[in-house]
């Protein structure tokens, strides 16, 4: 243009403003400045990073969510990309470095055909058809996966801890995870807060347990009951072993000392009848949920009960899915076919602390899995990797279909909707081909991540499912082509169904965008054009 036309003012001063190219470009730079960031810890040769925030507090993590969460990112479409770390780590519990790096990849390979002119809603479409496409390959390729497969799903967990701190014991722990979730899982329903992760420091890994019941941050409140019960027989009361107050008429009149006296040994009787409720039921462990009088405290320690008061009401349904007994809010009606039942229930010390462990339950619906580490930054990190694993096993299951990883699975769909690019023409094509090519960012980064080459690592693996080999992963440990269903490493289906929708998703999404309009009002630092706030250089 050449005239010079005085610019009109529609937006209030300070706002910011970037159209077209400009705000793609921003968005596309933020979003890879995200998967660029988690790409390093990807697979099993992958780093970890060191997170610390303005407190001092440090993290070391190799997750992918832990660490965009833990960022803080500000810029909007970075933040974006985050979303879809936070929706793979709710829908599956693992995959989400994968996830957000195949959409850096994708709005990448989006950047290209953006230079070469393809139209923003044309890269969309094709996206979209591949993503389809994707998905079909998918289904097609899994294999199925049933709960009483033992061998399988420990696979599946093993993989998930692969280049965690949990390596130490992997083993150990992908056999407890397993059998967490086999007592807990139902088709019918299945809760993961009916798998409770407990961290304690002191010991190793090796030393971690499943408890076939709950463990609580609580004691018995007398020191005069039993430490331990053996085949204990748990009453769960809602209720205050209290005299609430607003129970004594307030008027009453007390005359002389006797009539005081007469007053005390009431209210004393009354809690005794109520500890006698309780021991009447057979009950030799009780469980309340409100407070608990000191006189009948007293009372329960002399008929040798062993009993907990406040336990939050988490751990009463816990509780009671764990030991079969049902929650009492009326101690007259309590009686033997309330109560719930388990091998033993005993107060044991950690560090300075006392817990109470309600163990060896039969059939239980809700069990603990005590983590245990050397320090607090070893056991946050295996809780990390122990819960990845216990995702997967639950998704593996639920939908009953895995398949290989180290990048085998990414090949297939590579090579699958490359084919089906053969069939489409023009711009689409081109779009839907650059799909394909960013699935490869996957086996190319666990190789870069492992120190090998990754032209010369894609294309072996490529011949290698050229001549049918649907499997063939990378070896990140030799460098060589293996049958990675063989070799174990096998992740759940969802993982990357999920991951494919929620990358191409939030892809398009950030594609269709054409106009950052950021207003000046929040105070804090403008969005800077192609960088990103609060992101450290990388
Ligand atoms: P995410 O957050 O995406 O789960 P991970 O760091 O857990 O990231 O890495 C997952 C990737 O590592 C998957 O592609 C998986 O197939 C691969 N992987 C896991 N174990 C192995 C292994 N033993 N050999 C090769 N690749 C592996
Ligand atoms: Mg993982």
């Amino acid at each position: 243009m050449t005239q010079q036309i005085q610019p009109i003012f529609i937006l209030p001063e300070g706002s910011e403003r970037s159209i077209g190219r400009d705000a793609q470009r921003t968005n596309i730079a933020a979003a890879k400045a995200v998967a660029e960031t988690v790409r390093t810890t990807l697979g099993p040769k992958g780093m970890d990073k060191m997170l610390v925030n303005s407190m001092g507090d440090v993290i070391i993590t190799n997750d992918g969510y832990t660490i965009l969460d833990e960022m803080d990112i500000e810029h909007p479409s970075a933040k974006m990309i985050v979303e879809i770390a936070k929706t793979q780590q709710d829908e599956v519990g693992d995959g989400t470095t994968t996830a957000v790096v195949v959409a850096g990849e994708l709005l990448k390979n989006a950047e290209g055909l953006l230079t070469q002119d393809v139209h923003p809603t044309v890269i969309a479409r094709g996206y979209r058809m591949a993503a389809e496409k994707a998905q079909q390959i998918l289904e097609k390729i899994s294999e199925p996966i049933i709960k009483t497969d033992v061998e399988t799903l420990k696979k599946i967990a093993t993989t998930a801890m692969t280049g965690k701190a949990a390596e130490i014991a992997r083993e150990k722990l992908a056999d407890l995870a397993v059998r967490a979730v086999q007592l807990t899982y139902e088709d019918s329903g299945f809760d993961l807060e009916d798998i409770k992760l407990e961290k304690k420091t002191g010991f190793g890994v090796e030393d971690s347990e499943l408890v076939e019941g709950i463990v609580m941050d609580k004691e018995r409140v007398h020191e005069s009951m039993p430490r331990i019960v053996k085949n204990a027989k748990i009453a769960l009361i809602n209720k205050e072993l209290e005299i609430k107050k607003t129970e004594i008429d307030a008027n009453i009149e007390i005359k002389d000392p006797s009539q005081l006296q007469a007053f005390i040994d009431m209210e004393e009787n009354m809690l005794k009848k109520m500890t006698e409720d309780i021991s009447k039921s057979g009950a030799n462990v009780l469980f309340c949920q409100k407070g608990i009088d000191d006189i009948a405290k007293h009372y329960l320690a002399k008929a040798g009960i062993f009993a907990v008061e406040r336990v939050s009401e988490d751990n009463m349904k816990r509780l009671s899915k764990a030991t079969g007994a049902k929650i009492a809010n009326n101690l007259h009606d309590l009686s033997e076919k309330d109560l719930g039942f388990s091998g033993v229930v005993e107060e044991k010390k950690f560090g300075d602390e006392n817990y109470t462990f309600v163990s060896k339950c039969k059939n239980p619906r809700a069990v603990t899995l005590l983590v245990r580490g050397g320090t607090q930054h070893v056991v946050d990190e295996l809780e990390r990797a122990v819960s990845d694993a216990i995702g997967d096993i639950v998704c593996a299951i639920s939908v009953g279909k895995a398949v290989a990883g180290a990048g085998a699975s990414e090949i297939e769909m590579t090579i699958g909707i490359r084919k089906f690019a053969n069939s489409l023409s023009g711009r689409e094509q081109l779009a839907v081909n650059a799909f394909a090519d960013a699935l490869e960012i996957i086996p190319r980064t666990l190789a870069e991540n492992a120190g090998l080459d990754p032209i010369d690592v894609i294309t072996e693996l490529k011949s290698a499912h050229d001549k049918g080999q649907k499997w063939a992963g990378i070896n990140v440990f030799t460098g060589k082509v293996m049958d990675a269903w063989k070799a174990g490493v096998i992740e759940p289906t969802k993982i990357k169904t999920q991951a494919i929708k929620s990358a191409s998703e939030v892809t398009e999404l950030i594609l269709r965008i054409d106009d950052i309009i950021s207003s000046s009002k929040r105070g804090g630092p403008q969005m800077p054009p192609g960088g990103m706030g609060g992101m450290p250089e990388y």
